[in-house]
């Protein structure tokens, strides 16, 4: 764990203050009980580094009434899951996912009686729930979070898929390390068919705005993976799904549509959301303590129309299809059609609409995510020769005035070569590039 308090003191103390030498003296207490605590020093388990950190002491628990008290938690979890999570004697939380992880009962959880679980909407009346399954499992992120996602806690965790095994909690929850990120985009490059919903947790880091002035949020930037590194984005046809998730906002997007975004300087791990329980968010405040879970406000028939009716707007000027319909079936590939290389080239995270998949083909978009990772300069020149390598005007000209393109060069290039098509291309854009 990060932190810890002095008991005699009730200074908090943090991973930094580990040494060698301690910046602290005395006896170290849990930092929301009375638990004994101690400070290990960063080293490494089987090679691999391991930071500093507090743990509780030997043979000690945490106080019955403390946050951190795993066995506490989870039977917590378990009671006000609907019967989805059960708990068992060595206090292992085991969390079944429904056939349909969205249905939300007519009653509030087993242990709404303060309405503490329920996630109200401002404005409206209304109040809709986060549906159980993934209202508990934002509850073990949150539990997680609070134990810095340390193994042996996450080892007792486990999501047991509809009509399938029971998995380790990170191989349906995914985040926030860069390793854990980095698993789920190769699973999502190896075009791995997802059979249930995956989440990915993680913190807002940023809010940008695509083209069309819509928002997404960064959820990780630049994280290493292979030879490259990508970004973790959530997007939305809809606004005000993005808009309640603020920068510092903690998010469980869970949903089976995780996908490659290849195109862009760097290429994005993203999911489009298409509903409001797929964005669990909560907040942590200065003690460390998070509030409940949160969805945005569900999408209104008028909201639904209107997205259909851009999506027929859309698909009749030749551009990519909106968001499907519910029973919509998945869209063609034309509607990923790639954009001109000047635009792909100067957007770092270019606002290429494509359509979110639909929940009925929870297969990766076997077109994006099969697409191999190599520079984008190279995959783009593969794709629009013409475009990327016509010659540009070295100095801007100085009234601004454009300057006129000169005549492509002959295409198609050559035929294969003694190295393959790749080679021969690359020859032939070399010639290209010295006229
Ligand atoms: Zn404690």
């Amino acid at each position: 764990m990060h932190r810890a308090r002095v008991e005699k003191t009730k200074r908090d103390v943090f991973r930094h203050h580990i040494g060698p030498p301690h910046q602290f003296s005395g006896d170290l207490i849990c930092w929301k009980c009375t638990a004994a605590f101690v400070a290990v020093r960063a080293h490494t388990n089987k090679g691999a580094p391991v930071q500093a950190q507090y743990r509780l002491a030997p043979k000690t628990e945490h106080d019955s009434d403390c946050p951190l008290n795993p066995t506490v938690v989870t039977n917590h979890i378990a009671h006000g899951s609907h019967g989805l999570a059960e708990a068992d004697d060595r206090g292992i939380l085991r969390l079944n996912l429904p056939e349909n992880i969205s249905a939300v009962p007519t009653t509030g959880p087993d242990d709404d009686v303060t309405g503490q679980d329920a996630v109200r909407h401002t404005v409206a009346t209304v109040r809709p729930l986060l549906p159980p399954a993934v209202n508990s499992a934002a509850k073990i992120a949150q539990f997680l979070q609070m134990h810095d996602f340390d193994k042996d806690i996450v080892d007792r965790f486990k999501i047991r898929p509809h009509n399938g095994r029971a998995i380790p909690w990170g191989r349906f929850c995914y985040g926030p390390t860069t390793e854990s990120y980095a698993e789920l985009y190769e699973r999502c490059r190896r075009a791995e068919v997802f059979t249930h919903p995956i989440a990915v947790f993680g913190t807002v880091r940023r809010v940008s705005h695509d083209r069309s002035g819509r928002p997404y949020i960064v959820l990780a930037l630049n994280v290493p993976a292979g030879d490259g590194s990508f970004h973790v984005t959530i997007r939305s046809w809809h606004a005000s799904l993005i808009e309640p998730l603020i920068t510092g906002v903690h998010v469980l997007a869970v949903g089976a549509g995780w996908e490659i975004f290849p195109r862009g300087n760097v290429p994005q791990l993203r999911l489009w959301a298409d509903e409001h329980w797929q964005l669990a968010h909560w907040t942590t405040t200065g003690d460390g303590q998070s509030t409940a879970p949160h969805c945005p406000p569900p999408l209104t028939a008028v909201q639904r129309a209107r997205a259909r009716a851009e999506a027929r707007t859309r698909r009749a000027a030749g551009g990519p299809a909106g968001p499907p319909a519910p029973s919509a079936s998945p869209t063609p590939t034309e509607a990923i059609t790639p954009p001109p290389a000047s635009e792909t080239a100067v957007d770092p995270a270019p606002e290429l609409p494509q359509p979110p998949p639909a929940r009925t083909a929870p297969a990766a978009d076997a077109s994006s995510a099969d697409t191999p990772m190599t520079d984008p300069h190279d995959q783009v020149s593969l794709a629009q020769p013409a475009a990327i390598i016509a010659p540009r005007p070295k100095q801007p000209p100085a009234d601004g005035t454009p300057q006129p393109v000169p005549p492509l060069p002959a295409f198609p290039p050559p035929a294969p070569g003694e190295g393959g098509r790749r080679w021969a291309l690359g020859q032939w854009l070399k010639r290209v590039r010295r006229r």
